[in-house]
């Protein structure tokens, strides 16, 4: 171990206690890696703080002896956001949990490592909800959502992370505590640094607070499901239903494979086709009828060969059997999987299916494609066997290629899961196809201002 990082665990132990210190190697071990991938690093220390002020002295310590620090959630990043590459200290905010909720300013107040679920739990007490709603919510944390901007199922109506944090509690590196933004719905404050933490995968300092503007619960929701015997049709349908203005709660797609592979591990009694979408439609008692009639109609006249519909909560929990179970589905029927997050316009969405199609007949490879359509982002998760000659190769090159269709068709490498370790070179590709070559070396400049020493989560953007 270098000497700075052994003076900073015995300024650390000193500081915060022995106990929110970790340096064993078997409490190391789990930080070492993240929910998926290939990427591990051990780091040197983990440290559970417990308040912003153990952020602090964590972030004073860490900068004054250049030891790099990595802030981390729930660690579901699927991008590798979390591995510490260079060693150093990880800051597990886990431990930060509390939550605030204010019904008459319409906002929630939560520390940085309260689950996604546990915010929206507390709203609903109050008949409130926060809506961006990552699968992961159970475990991921509100400052690992901001800083990946995630999104989820409703972001086909609400968007991701980034559409409803109005204010957060940072400290940067040497200790500073800053509150960027303001827990009003309109203001204007200067430069908008609220946003520049958003997505920032920790490389500029650590959300320890964050407000949230909430939404109060639909009356009614509809839950509608679609079966189609093409892939393509049901794609241009959920464009149709954009292009009316319909704006349902969610709108997701799955192919043949995804229902297939859900059927086959949980033993469901889901139907299969080509494709499925899965739609919500919400809103009071006499709106939702005739929206969910509305959405209903653009699907057939579409191409929709079989559809249904119902507000019975466990008639919806059917229905949404096959979305719910897919990722769960393709890890255990794959030794190693890949999922993909690109996100591309929606007129573009058909054209994306049917060259995703080709990549995986190209490569030979299982992949069930799904994703959150409605707003373009789609989710092929690719499977390989490491063991199988040549299929890891194959299956990084159908990752390659399935970026390029992203970026070749106006879209984003990443619409949520973000950048880490894994998309440096897909989003370097993005960029200067996009006229944003200058973006990288701009976030270079930007990082020294709010980190000169470059502690931050090294090598995270390339960074
Ligand atoms: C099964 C599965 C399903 C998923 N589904 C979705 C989905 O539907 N939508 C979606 O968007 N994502 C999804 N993800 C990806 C991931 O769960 C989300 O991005 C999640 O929001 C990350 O939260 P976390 O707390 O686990 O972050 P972590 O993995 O702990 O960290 C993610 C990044 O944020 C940084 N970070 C963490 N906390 C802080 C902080 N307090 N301050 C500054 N930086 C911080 C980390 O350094 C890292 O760069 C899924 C992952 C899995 C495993």
């Amino acid at each position: 171990m270098k000497d700075n990082v052994t003076q900073a665990i015995s300024e650390l132990k000193k500081a915060l206690g022995e106990k929110k210190v970790l340096t064993e190697k078997e409490d190391l071990y789990p930080f070492s890696i993240s929910a998926m991938g290939p990427w591990t690093a051990m780091p040197d220390a983990v440290v559970n703080t417990r308040s912003t002020q153990d952020v602090v002295k964590v972030l004073e310590i860490a900068d004054r002896l250049e030891v790099p620090v990595i802030p981390r959630g729930g660690g579901s990043s699927l991008t590798g956001a979390v591995i510490p590459t260079k060693g150093g200290i990880i800051i597990d905010l886990s431990a930060m949990r509390k939550i605030k909720v204010s019904v008459e300013d319409g906002i929630a107040e939560a520390e940085a490592g309260a689950t996604i679920a546990e915010v929206d739990d507390e709203c609903q007490k109050y008949g409130f909800f926060l809506p961006p709603d990552p699968a992961s919510l159970k475990v991921a944390s509100v400052g690992g959502s901001l800083s990946n901007c995630s999104g989820g199922m409703r972001g086909a109506r609400y968007g991701s992370m980034k559409e409803w944090v109005l204010r957060i509690e940072t400290v940067l590196p040497g200790g500073k505590v800053v509150w960027f933004g303001e827990p009003l719905y309109k203001y204007r404050a200067g430069y908008d640094f609220v946003h520049l933490f958003v997505g920032s995968e920790g490389t500029l300092g650590v959300i320890t607070k964050a407000i949230f503007k909430i939404m109060p619960m639909p009356e009614k929701i509809v839950r509608i499901l679609a079966q189609f015997d093409d892939m393509e049709k049901a794609g241009a349908a959920i464009a149709e239903v954009r292009r009316r203005g319909l704006n349902p709660l969610i709108l997701e797609l799955l192919d043949r494979s995804t229902v297939e592979a859900v059927k086959t591990v949980f033993d469901l009694d889901i139907p299969v086709n080509e494709a499925l979408i899965i739609s919500d439609v919400d809103g009071t008692k006499a709106a939702v009828e005739d929206m969910a009639k509305r959405v209903v109609d653009t699907f057939r006249e579409c191409g929709a060969i079989e559809v249904e519909m119902s507000s019975d909560p466990e008639e919806m929990e059917r229905l949404y059997a096959a979305r719910r179970g897919a990722f769960a589905a393709a890890t255990r029927l794959y030794p190693m999987v890949v999922i993909e997050d690109i996100t591309v316009p929606l007129s573009k969405l058909t054209e994306a299916i049917k060259r995703l199609k080709n990549v995986k007949e190209k490569y030979n490879l299982k992949m069930i494609i799904l994703g959150h359509a409605g707003d373009g982002n789609l989710h092929p998760v690719i499977g390989y066997d490491p063991e199988v000659e040549g299929e890891e190769e194959r299956a990084f090159k159908a990752f390659e290629e399935t970026c390029d269709i992203g970026v070749d068709l106006g879209g984003a490498v990443s619409g949520e899961h973000g950048i880490g370790l894994q998309k440096v070179e897909p989003l370097k590709k993005e960029l200067k196809a996009h006229g944003g070559e200058a973006i990288l070396d701009l976030m270079r400049e930007v990082k020294k201002i709010f980190d000169p020493k470059g502690i931050m989560n090294p090598g995270k953007y390339g960074l």
